[in-house]
């Protein structure tokens, strides 16, 4: 079972991906709640995998006290690790400095400087602590309080690091980067590749359509009126909703830009190649960001981030004529309103002087207002598209309007039906690749304005926080959808 890992001096059982301990009365609870789709579990039947799990002598952590390590022995490999605090008196740990004050008050107040308040201003001398590493055996309850441990390396990660040392010394930078890349592309495909086959198991040809249940549109769109759900995220009439149509005539002069930049290699060819590594391709660092696409097909793929954008200002909006589960975060409304406001001078603007005879501003200036205006609204746009990327999910998928997006996309207008997988994996191939280039282009502009030093370093960052296999961001659930819709839609 690769789900769990043993520590037999303390006779618990550590989830592995949550970093914790399970009491043994807790185990089928657990994996219900937080790992329901785990291979392990699609193998057997949940009840052989407690058997196992129960095996081996487990604690009663509520009654018998838990062996605590001492704080120079290696830290436990599958518990979290944190950076706490620790008391100068005694091996208490805790993370917070407010909790360590407590503690110190309540347990050696002989060693907090006097109670008498200085009447000066100087503060009276801080409590000192001392920062660790620090673990614990479980999340709450008994068993939940942090103790000091020592990070150690495994000999696997001394030896990798070894490696990695020889070759950084042997191979030219760019050898040494491509084997960097190659090596982590092997990484993401030997983790994927059981996710994907285990979709394939679960799937009961008995079922309705299994796509739709993956998808939880339902959830979403439930009870709501499709017609108006579809009117949300339509393209703009440039008469009635002008700011709208001048959004993503923007959101075309980003893309494009994305695109010069690629063709330009104003992004090297490694960074492209990373940035393409976590979706499925056997040759990925053959064939980096494919962006020699014919026009009209990028015409179609803008149109989704268009009608994404669209539908993001509409439901914002207090006279929105459904309520949907979404919420815009705080960044994400300030960016939106500011990108309206600039949109709506712009417009203003245009009207003034396309319908004066003669403007008021010599040429020159004119031009400078417009291509400034243009660049500040440019900008905005690429802005709220990452953050609308950058929406870290912790509760409910639907929380983001993106992936609330996709189900107002699901809907059949004409059918007044939900989408099939074969029918809609195309929109979310257009969105991933309009993603990337928009990840790309913000790169790319950060180190033309001097925010970082070269565009892979913000490229990575992004890479890492939202774009990875594994993240919890819209971008990772279009990746699984359209891995999904792939596999379902095909037969
Ligand atoms: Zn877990
Ligand atoms: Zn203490």
């Amino acid at each position: 079972m690769d789900l769990f890992d043993y520590l037999p001096d303390q006779k618990i059982q550590v989830c592995k991906p949550c970093g914790y301990g399970v009491s043994p009365g807790n185990f089928g609870r657990h994996l219900a709640k937080h790992h329901p789709n785990h291979l392990d579990l699609s193998r057997k039947a949940i009840h052989q995998v407690i058997g196992d799990l129960t095996k081996v002598p487990l604690i009663n952590h509520r009654k018998e006290p838990i062996r605590l390590p001492d704080p120079t022995e290696p830290h436990f490999r599958s518990l979290s690790l944190w950076r706490g605090l620790r008391c100068p008196k005694c091996p208490y740990v805790c993370l917070a400095d407010n909790t360590i004050s407590t503690h110190m008050a309540s347990k050696h107040p002989s060693a907090i400087p006097s109670g008498r308040k200085p009447r000066t201003a100087i503060p009276p001398d801080p409590i000192p602590r001392i920062e660790v590493d620090c673990q614990r055996f479980f999340s709450k309850g008994s068993g939940s309080g942090f103790f000091q441990v020592t990070i150690m390396p495994s000999p696997e990660e001394l030896e990798e690091r070894r490696r990695l040392e020889e070759m950084r010394r042997e191979l030219s930078r760019e050898d040494f980067i491509r084997a960097q890349i190659e090596v982590q592309i092997k990484d993401i495909q030997e983790q994927l590749e059981p996710i994907e086959s285990c979709i394939l198991d679960n799937q009961d040809p008995t079922e309705a359509s299994p796509w739709q249940e993956m998808t939880r549109w339902s959830r979403y769109l439930h009870g709501k009126d499709l017609r108006i759900v579809t009117r949300l995220a339509r393209l703009p009439d440039p008469a009635t909703e002008p700011e709208l149509h001048c959004i993503i005539q923007s959101l075309e002069r980003v893309v494009q830009s994305a695109h010069q930049s690629v063709c330009e290699d104003k992004i090297n060819i490694f960074d492209q190649a990373r940035i393409n590594s976590f979706i499925l391709q056997r040759r990925a660092f053959d064939r980096p960001l494919m962006v020699k696409l014919q026009k009209p097909t990028w015409r179609i793929y803008i149109k989704v981030w268009s009608c994404l954008l669209c539908f993001a200002r509409r439901t914002s909006q207090p006279d929105c004529p459904i309520g949907l589960a979404h919420r815009l975060t705080p960044r994400q409304l300030t960016l939106l309103d500011q990108l309206f406001e600039y949109a709506h001078r712009l417009v203003q603007w245009q009207r003034v002087e396309s319908t004066s005879e003669s403007s008021i501003l010599d040429g020159s200036s004119q031009e400078h207002i417009c291509l400034s205006s243009f660049n500040r609204l440019d900008n905005t746009c690429l802005e709220f598209c990452i953050s609308l990327l950058d929406h870290i999910l912790r509760g409910d998928l639907f929380e983001s309007v993106v992936i609330g997006f996709f189900a107002a996309k699901g809907v059949n207008e004409e059918k007044k039906i939900l989408k099939e997988a074969y029918d809609y994996t195309p929109t979310l191939s257009a969105f991933i690749k309009v993603a990337q280039m928009l990840v790309i282009q913000r790169s790319v502009r950060a180190a033309e304005d001097g925010e970082v030093d070269y565009p892979g370093d913000l490229l990575d960052e992004m890479r890492d926080r939202f774009l990875l296999h594994g993240t919890h961001s819209p971008f990772n659930w279009a990746l699984r959808l359209r891995a999904y819709g792939k596999k379902v839609g095909c037969c």
